[in-house]
This record gives C-alpha cells, structure tokens and sequence, in this order.
C-alpha cells in the first residue's frame, strides 16, 4: 500500500520511501516516526498519533525484560503500581541510589514535567533514600505526564519503575529499526546518547553511524566492532557492545520487533555497558506468532479511536484535517484523500471498511467519524461490488439516528444495489 499523491504527501501509514517527503521535525513524534528522521527521511503524515496499529508499544520495563532474557545487561528493577509497591521493591533492591521511572508510551520523560508544575521535575527521578522513593512515586502516580513527546495533553502514570541507580561515565545511542529505502535492519548509533536522537541527526548527522544488515549474512561481528570503534569504545567495552547489539539483533529479529530503542545506553563508570532505557515496539502483522509479546499491550496508551476501530476490524488511520472520510478499498480510499487535498481541504483519517464489511462494522466507522470532534464533513465514498450499497445506506442511517448527526454528509454511492441504497 503506497501512494504518491497529487499534493506529493502521504496518505498511508506504511512509511514507504515512495511517500517519502522531507519536512521539517515535528515537535512531538512517536516512536515510529522518530526513526525515519534518524534515517534521514520522514512521512509527511507525521503526526502526534501512533501509526494504524502497525506498530505495538511496550512500556520500558517490559523492553527490559524482555531484552534481558536475550543477554542484555539491564539495571535490577520492579514494577510497581502503588507507592507501597514502590517502597518495597526499593527496599528488595538495596541499592545506594534508586531511579524511580514513570512508565508511558512515550520518551522525553527525565525533561517532561507534571502537568501543573511546569517548572517541577519530571518522570525520571533519583532517590537517595526510601522516604525520597516515596515521595518521588506519591508525587508521579496519578499524575499527568507531559514530554515533547506526549503533545500537550501529556498522559496519565499508572505504573513506575524502580530500578538500581548507576554511575554514568558516557551516554551513547543504539538502535535497530528496519530501513524501508532498503528492506533492510539497521542498526543506528551515536556517541551522543541520552540526548532527544532527531536533533543530533539534524544537527549533527556527522555523529550518527549506521549499520545495514545483510539479511542472507545477518549480524556480523566486524559490524558491531565497527560502531563500537567509532563510537570511541576502547578494550572490553567494545567486547560488551558487541554483546549489546548481539542481544538487542536477536530479540529484534526473534520477536519481530520493528524498532530497538536504546537510549542511554551507559558506560559505567566501571567500563561496563548498562541499557538504561529501552523502548521496543513490534509488527502487528507478527503478533499472531507472539502471543507472551502480545499480552504486554497497554489498552490505556491507546488512541480509542483507533482501538474501537481495530474491534471491528476497520483499517483506520487518524490524521490531522477535518473531512472524515468512509471508504471501501485502501486504493479507493487513498484516491479519495487525494480528492480532498486537491480541493484544498485535509482528510481527518483513513479509513477501509474493507469489502464484505456488515452492517455492524459500517456503523461502527461511522460512530468513529461521528465521534471526532475534529471532523467538519463527512464523505462516504463507496463502490459496492462485493459490498452491497443498501447495506452501507442502512448502516449510515442507523448509526446517524444512534449519534445524531451534526456535520455535513456526502454519500456517493455506486454499484452493487446502488439504487436500493439510494432508495433508502
Ligand atoms: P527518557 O527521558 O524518557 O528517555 O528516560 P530515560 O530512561 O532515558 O532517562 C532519562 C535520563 O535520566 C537518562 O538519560 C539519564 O541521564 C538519567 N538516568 C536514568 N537512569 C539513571 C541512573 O540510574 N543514574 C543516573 N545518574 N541517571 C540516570
Ligand atoms: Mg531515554
């Protein structure tokens, strides 16, 4: 599924490099569009959504563990959902400095702040002692979240992580994400870790390296040593990110993973390596062959909307215009969002109700167009062929009778029962 369109921007959530344009860095971006900046290219959909479903985000200390049981070296550490919680785990760890992290789909955390407290601290905080684990999980839990990359609305802690405290010699940055200009896995790294990596690349591209691995060969080893000796690592510690990258290539490549984020990955200040942080998301399309990967999804970081939808079976994007669009057929529906840009207006979603769609899922779609306060219009473009066109006018209808209808309604109706529809 790829376009390019009149307008030359991009309707479709692929991230093709066919819908390729460059633009300049969104303030916010999630994870999956982060990695085509880091690429050197980036879909002009970009918004401060999650891509379709695609792409399912776990929280950190799940990536943790999960990247742990491939050989990574992570930091000892708890989840904990309560502030007593998190005094336990505290007190179970023993360490001299405790890191109290709050778990979002979304990084940027350690600059973010609590909404209300522009000026407080933000969701990764140092403890030197239990009663600061308390204070630090009182004051994070409950609480609203906002970083660059949350958007405004920030988002709502539910879970922390308490984690041993390191010492840090030196931030780098690893990743492994899958190159679509390429097809192929590359793993990006820098000696600038720690920092947000889309304003290294954009300010200093010079001090990304890059990786492309030949999916006949696989990892090979003078690859990671490669980076290693660019990323400045001397003796053992080029040992150890070898292992790193190891690690984080098998999981990858084992779970279907499409990105590894590692960011800081730390040189101790006893030379060994440590994933501070981890952010992994996986292939939709694999999930079915994950089911312990699958169970780690957050309902509550989901978009609603999105989620309803993928209920009912429903490719549905969001987007930033305010015409909500109904169609039949990704290519239909892509011809239809090019309509609407070239008559100067933004599609507010995508949205394949798919061929044989029942009653059912058609007012379902219709309730999740009706439901966004962004939509102006609506445009229901529909070419019954296994699909039958009175089954798309009833379902209009009831769903309209059901939400109350309070936009404009453009139904274009053709094929299948078309004049039955048309009746209704
Ligand atoms: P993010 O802001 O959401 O990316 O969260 P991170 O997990 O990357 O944490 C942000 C920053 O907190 C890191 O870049 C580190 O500088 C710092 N940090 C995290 N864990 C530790 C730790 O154990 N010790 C120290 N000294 N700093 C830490
Ligand atoms: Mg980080």
């Amino acid at each position: 599924m790829f376009s390019i369109t009149a307008s030359g921007t991009c309707h479709c959530r692929g991230g093709h490099d066919t819908c390729f344009t460059f633009t300049p860095i969104p303030r916010a971006l999630p994870l999956s569009y982060r990695s085509h900046i880091v690429l050197g290219a980036l879909p002009d959909t970009a918004n401060k959504k999650d891509r379709l479903g695609r792409h399912m985000n776990i929280h950190e200390y799940q990536a943790k563990a999960l990247l742990r049981s491939y050989g990574m070296p992570v930091p000892e550490g708890r989840a904990a959902a309560t502030t007593d919680e998190a005094v336990t785990a505290a007190r179970a760890l023993g360490a001299p400095v405790t890191v109290v992290k709050a778990q979002i789909h979304a990084g940027g955390r350690g600059a973010g702040h609590f909404a209300g407290r522009p000026e407080g601290k933000g969701g990764v905080r140092l403890a030197r002692s239990i009663e600061e684990v308390s204070e630090a999980a009182d004051a994070m839990l409950g609480e609203v979240l906002v970083t660059l990359q949350t958007g405004p609305a920030g988002r709502l802690v539910r879970t922390l992580y308490v984690e041993s405290g390191c010492d840090i010699a030196r931030e780098l940055y690893l990743s492994l994400l899958v190159d679509r200009s390429t097809g192929r896995l590359v793993i990006v790294a820098s000696p600038d870790g720690g920092m947000e990596i889309e304003h290294v690349a954009a300010a200093t591209p010079e001090r990304i390296f890059k990786e492309s691995i030949d999916p006949a060969r696989g990892l090979c080893d003078y690859q990671s040593r490669g980076l290693a000796v660019r990323l400045g690592l001397k003796g053992r510690e080029i040992r150890a990110f070898q292992n790193v990258v190891r690690a984080a290539y098998d999981a990858f490549t084992d779970l279907d993973a499409a990105i590894v984020e590692i960011n800081p990955l730390v040189v101790t200040g006893a030379g060994d390596l440590l994933a501070l942080d981890a952010k992994m998301s996986f292939d939709e399309n694999a999930l079915f062959r994950h089911p312990e990967v699958a169970k780690l999804r957050d309902e509550n970081e989901e978009d609603p909307r999105e989620r309803e939808a993928a209920e009912y079976g429903l490719a549905y994007v969001g987007l930033d215009g305010n015409i909500g669009c109904m169609v039949n057929g990704a290519g239909l529906a892509m011809a239809t969002m090019d309509i609407i840009k070239m008559e100067g207006e933004e599609p507010a979603n995508f949205l394949d109700v798919g061929g044989g769609a029942s009653k059912e899922r058609v007012a379902a779609a219709f309730r999740i167009l009706i439901g966004d306060p962004k939509v102006r219009g609506i445009l229901v473009n529909i070419f019954g062929g296994i699909m039958r066109c009175d089954v798309i006018a009833e379902a209009i209808i009831a769903a309209s009778h059901e939400t109350g209808l309070h936009v404009p309604l453009v139904v274009r109706l053709a094929g299948t029962n078309v004049e039955r529809g048309q009746a209704l």
